[in-house]
């Protein structure tokens, strides 16, 4: 690789940055890069044509289709490659409303999806489609009763994540995909993130339609994988050549198709190990960041969470300048807050939790990767709190705090705390 490609590892400071963003993308594992540049090198016919250079690639296509389909367990004519997970999302939920309207115009989701979902459901919503949102409960849980209530005749599809990207909790997608079932409809799960993160069989959870995408698990951007349960039936979504079973037009990325089979091979070759690892990481900054930063709240549920995933609400102060002097000290970290979205608004995903617009606004995720180690953790929970000190000596809420004017909303020692409501009424 020539210099001027890798990403900066080492700061001006001497200090090595210490990539904490593995929810928002991940730098494509060394074996993987590997197979994708000999692929593009070497394996660049049209699978569609009739000579040995499209003979080399479509079976390279079906060898990456079936590794995939295997280590899911499920057939390989069920995966269905696509640009990535925001596609894959699209293609569920408009695909399943455009082939079951006969039946009905009303969907499920919850007020805590990812943008590709939230907004597929109100583009339907503009086409006369009915959507009801199922609110979450404090840890950011879906309650199955309340799927149950709201499914009715005319509901053709209910989406619900498998694992929230921001603060990772793991929905009961088993229990969700059988009050489906019962009830004869569509499910579709946003699984981008728990892909390789958590053991994952579609077949045992009853979902018929399953989105992934390749550069959340250190493969390539641009590659993804709707997984369509033989017989779940949808409309086809991009028009065009007969690729893909005639349901997605488009000459095929193979290069990406086989780097993403390898991508999905090697997270499942040491998968429970590597949870284990990172959950011992995330634990340690889930106990120990209240122990060295007070007026701090653990975001998300405390267990059923993501190996990888760390939510943190700090008061008195703004996510994004948390974010920008962390970047100074060598981090590279997501926040729930303004101006990271391009919106004023805090994350609808923090406000659905509950969190007042406060609260919310001091947000900081910490999402772990293969590369980190204990290390990283040791000098995080070093730089953290003098990042936090800095912020608020210079913050005039943290002054009114200090002078009695105005009372915390999150206790000194948050923890997993509820916050107080109310605000601070300015
Ligand atoms: C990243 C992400 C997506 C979008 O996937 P892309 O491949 O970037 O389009 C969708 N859903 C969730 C939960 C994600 O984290």
């Amino acid at each position: 690789m020539k210099e001027e490609q890798k990403v900066v590892t080492r700061q001006a400071d001497g200090n090595k940055r210490i990539y904490f963003d593995h929810a928002a993308t991940t730098a494509i594992h060394p074996e993987v890069m590997a197979v994708l540049t000999d692929a593009l090198e070497n394996n660049y016919g049209n699978p569609s044509s009739f000579y040995k250079e499209g003979n080399v690639a479509a079976r390279a296509m079906n060898k990456a289709r079936e590794k995939i389909a295997e280590l899911l367990d499920v057939k390989a004519e069920e995966i269905f490659f696509t640009s990535g997970g925001t596609e894959s999302d699209n293609w569920a939920i408009k695909g399943a409303a455009q082939a079951q309207k006969k039946k009905g115009k009303h969907l499920i989701t919850s007020t805590i999806e990812h943008h590709a979902v939230l907004h597929s459901m109100e583009a339907l919503e503009k086409d006369g489609y009915e959507i009801t949102y199922l609110e979450v409960d404090s840890d950011g849980l879906v309650r199955p009763d309340d799927l149950r209530k709201a499914i009715r005749p005319d509901t053709i599809l209910v989406s619900i994540m498998y694992a929230n990207n921001e603060i990772g909790t793991i929905q009961p997608i088993k229990e969700l995909g059988e009050i489906c079932q019962e009830h004869k409809v569509l499910f579709h799960s946003d699984a981008v993130q728990a892909l390789g993160a958590v053991p994952l069989r579609p077949k045992d959870l009853g979902v018929d339609l399953m989105s992934f995408s390749g550069h959340k698990l250190y493969g390539p951007k641009g590659i993804g994988i709707l997984y369509k349960r033989k017989g779940a039936r949808i409309a086809q979504f991009i028009d065009g050549g007969a690729q893909e079973r005639k349901q997605r037009g488009g000459t095929e990325n193979v290069p990406s198709m086989i780097a993403l089979a390898k991508a999905v091979e090697i997270a499942y070759s040491d998968m429970e190990g590597e949870a284990q690892r990172q959950i011992r990481l995330r634990d340690r900054l889930i106990n120990e960041i209240p122990k060295v930063v007070s007026h701090a709240k653990l975001n998300g549920h405390p267990s059923t969470r993501l190996p990888n995933n760390v939510n943190f609400s700090f008061e008195f102060i703004e996510g994004e300048s948390i974010l920008l002097l962390l970047d100074a000290y060598g981090y590279a970290c997501s926040s729930g807050s303004a101006c990271t979205s391009a919106s004023l608004d805090p994350s609808h995903v923090l406000l659905a939790i509950g969190l007042p617009h406060e609260v919310a606004h001091g947000s900081l995720r910490i999402s772990l990767g293969r590369e980190n180690t204990d290390a990283d953790v040791d000098r995080f929970l070093k730089d953290l709190p003098k990042v936090i000190q800095r912020l608020r000596d210079m913050s005039p809420l943290y002054e009114d705090y200090k002078n009695n004017k105005i009372e915390a909303l999150i206790p000194h020692e948050g923890g997993n705390s509820l916050v107080r409501k109310g605000g601070y009424g300015i």
